[in-house]
């Protein structure tokens, strides 16, 4: 049954599908250079004979073209259905990028936030447009999240191994409690465009809401130059907006998170005019001590998060918000997590390790797809997972879970 907000995303999908369809038959000039009086009688048959042949040549499916490249330590890939307004280029995609790391990224020494890491504190730093903007967000989500979500925990990041310098060892507990102490978002102070640091030892870490804010920006660039239907893809955090090459809404697949099955589907979202983010212990992690770390930190505790998630993936209409809720759900753990994220109205999908032998209900297992027969990993032994999802993500999953899922842009 539809409820009200299905039933008007149906009628903004059928109203994005008709303007796809008639920029692309604009190309049947000839009907719609008919003189008006001399169209009037015969209207409906022109109509359709003009649909028929619309039908007939294929002009309901619009040309996707894909611009791909390499960006932020990942891979970024840009889908659009190109047509006369909708022309980018990859010349276009990149500056909009390169802004993006001139502004904000920590392996880049001369970027803006570079630089204010590594300025002294006490020191007024006037920061950029895009920045105040991310700086704005991150401190809000501090807030709200009770200070599981962080950006000053850059140093506890880069002790652990996860910035730009690798480690090889697990820190000693004095180096740990030596970064926590610049940890806290009450370090600094941001007052409009205005930034200042307390302490010289100030490390700002945007690596995760970063991505996402570079996919809203190129998203933003579609949007401008007149693209309808476009899916931007920035290492899995995805904005999506009109429709897939199929003609229908996306249908973007979240992992399984198992490192032995890379490439494999848990569930499929169907969504457009929203941004997909996925936040996960299973791809960037290491293993020390026997223990395996996650590049997520819990900046109360000073270490890698510690808990049964494994995954959080998000939907929200900013690339941004979905990148950095992922990654504070990682932080909560999975009942703190799904309160904070049903109190926040988000839509999340959240998987979570059981503990061996733990007794669950069917239904609250994931039914783990069978090994990729390609793969020579050997997949963990007895691992088994649940998958909890907050109400409002509940429109996008689809009816059955299923195994076999192809996805968009792949
Ligand atoms: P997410 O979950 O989205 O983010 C996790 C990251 O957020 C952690 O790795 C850590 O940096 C940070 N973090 C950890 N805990 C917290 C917390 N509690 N609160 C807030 N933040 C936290 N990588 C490279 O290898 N080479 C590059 O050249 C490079 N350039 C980059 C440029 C930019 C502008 C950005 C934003 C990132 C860049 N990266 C680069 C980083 C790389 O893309 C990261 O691996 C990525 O941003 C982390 O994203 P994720 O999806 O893996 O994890």
């Amino acid at each position: 049954m539809l409820d009200s907000a299905n039933l008007w995303r149906q009628i903004q999908f059928s109203g994005r599908y008709l303007v796809v369809l008639l920029r692309k038959c604009l190309v049947f000039r000839q009907f719609w250079h008919i003189p008006s009086q001399s169209l009037w009688p015969y209207w409906p048959i022109r109509v359709a004979a003009a649909l028929l042949l619309m039908g007939l040549a294929g002009c309901g499916s619009p040309r996707y073209d894909m611009i791909r490249g390499a960006t932020m330590g990942t891979y970024y890939a840009v889908h659009f259905a190109a047509g006369e307004s909708c022309a980018i280029n990859q010349q276009q995609i990149e500056a909009s990028l390169k802004a993006v790391n001139d502004a904000m990224s920590t392996y880049q020494a001369d970027s803006e936030l570079s630089l204010i890491n590594q300025s002294l504190a006490h020191q007024n730093n006037v920061l950029s447009s895009d920045l105040r903007f991310v700086m704005d967000a991150a401190l809000q989500l501090a807030g709200r999240s009770g200070g599981a979500f962080d950006v000053t925990v850059g140093p506890l990041v880069n002790l652990w191994g996860f910035g730009p310098q690798a480690q090889t060892q697990a820190p000693s507990a004095k180096a740990q409690a030596m970064a926590s102490k610049a940890v806290g978002m009450e370090h600094l102070t941001l007052d409009g465009s205005r930034l200042v640091k307390h302490l010289d030892s100030v490390y700002i870490d945007l690596s995760a809401l970063g991505k996402g804010f570079a996919v809203d920006q190129l998203a933003d660039l579609l949007a401008d130059m007149g693209c309808v239907s476009y899916m931007v893809d920035i290492g899995g955090e995805i904005r999506v907006a009109g429709l897939s090459p199929r003609g229908e809404v996306w249908r973007i697949g979240v992992e399984v998170p198992d490192p032995s099955r890379f490439g494999m589907f848990q569930t499929v979202l169907e969504v457009t005019d929203n941004s997909v983010a996925t936040s996960g212990d299973y791809r960037n992690y290491r293993v020390v001590d026997g223990r395996r770390i996650d590049h997520v930190i819990d900046p109360r505790s000073g270490s890698p998060a510690n808990n049964t998630v494994v995954s959080v993936t998000i939907l929200h209409p900013s690339a941004m918000w979905a990148d950095a809720y992922a990654t504070t759900l990682m932080v909560l753990g999975l009942d703190a997590g799904m309160r904070f994220a049903e109190q926040e109205g988000l839509a999340a999908y959240v998987i979570a390790r059981l503990p061996q032998g733990d007794l669950v209900t069917d239904d609250m297992l994931i039914d783990v797809l069978p090994a990729d027969p390609l793969s020579s990993a050997e997949p963990a032994a007895e691992e088994r997972f649940e998958f909890r999802y907050t109400s409002a993500m509940q429109p996008y999953l689809p009816a059955a879970l299923s195994n076999a899922v192809m996805m968009d842009g792949q």
